[in-house]
């Protein structure tokens, strides 16, 4: 997957883009981040991207044209654009499935007060947030989606199957995760980990999920509740009980 990043800092991306799960992505050739410092795309001599905003108001807002110019650059013509807002959907697994399955992307981090609105007018974009909060820049959101996106890529993360049991994916919260050893600080390890029963393993991981999910998200609650059919009979036992318990 080709991802083209349009921002004011590009160095900020490196430490995230260029380690762990993310950086082994772009080795591997799965993930190409491509940075472009729209600053570069300025026809001022001082090589300057924003300026104050037309009828008044706080702080500065990114120009058109340095960010036109870097979107010809990148041949975002056609492509699926987003650009970071709080005014955007506020990001949800679903939508990073979707984005997951593209081949290409193209990223607009705003700055300061944001971008002048005919930028994303005319390039049709897609405004997306990542939650009911003001950040300084679209960087760190970006980087969150394009986190969130590369770790679905295929071959980005050892095992499939560890993304379907997550929080969120499978439509219930994680349960308790361990690992050695088995005892800590005077804590220890539930015993049906131990006992290398499978089947009461993963019955006992629905259960935790579901008494997590009912008691912190009873929104993801009563929606898990709907798809009840999908479930074996052990499962249905184990929903009901903990649906009827107060
Ligand atoms: N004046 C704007 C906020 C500007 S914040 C407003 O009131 O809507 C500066 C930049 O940070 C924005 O242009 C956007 O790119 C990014 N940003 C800030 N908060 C964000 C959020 N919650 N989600 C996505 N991008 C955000």
């Amino acid at each position: 997957m080709k991802i083209d990043v349009l921002t004011l800092f590009p160095e900020m991306f490196t430490a995230v883009t260029g380690s762990s799960i993310l950086g082994r992505a772009g080795e591997n050739g799965i993930l190409d981040i491509r940075l472009c410092n729209i600053r570069d795309y300025s026809n001022d001599k001082h090589n300057k991207a924003d300026d104050y905003p037309f009828g008044g108001g706080a702080g500065m807002v990114m120009m058109a044209d340095p960010v036109f110019g870097a979107l010809h650059v990148v041949k975002a013509q056609g492509k699926r654009i987003l650009y970071m807002s709080p005014r955007g959907r506020i990001l949800s697994q679903e939508k990073i499935e979707a984005l997951a399955a593209e081949t290409e992307l193209v990223i607009l981090c705003g700055h300061y007060e944001g971008v002048d609105q005919r930028i994303i007018e005319y390039w049709d974009m897609e405004e997306v947030s990542i939650g009911d909060y003001i950040l300084t820049g679209g960087e760190l959101p970006a980087m969150v989606l394009i986190d969130a996106v590369a770790r679905l890529l295929p071959d980005v993360l050892g095992s499939r199957t560890s993304i379907k049991e997550e929080s969120i994916y499978s439509g219930l919260l994680e349960y308790p995760q361990y690992t050695k050893p088995r005892e800590y600080e005077g804590l220890s390890v539930p015993e049906v980990l131990l006992n290398g029963n499978h089947k009461l393993i993963q019955l006992w991981k629905f259960e935790q999920s579901l008494l997590l999910t009912k008691q912190r998200r009873p929104d993801l609650f009563a929606r898990f509740l709907e798809n009840e059919d999908r479930l074996t009979i052990d499962e249905k036992k184990i929903l009901r009980k903990i649906a009827e318990a107060t």
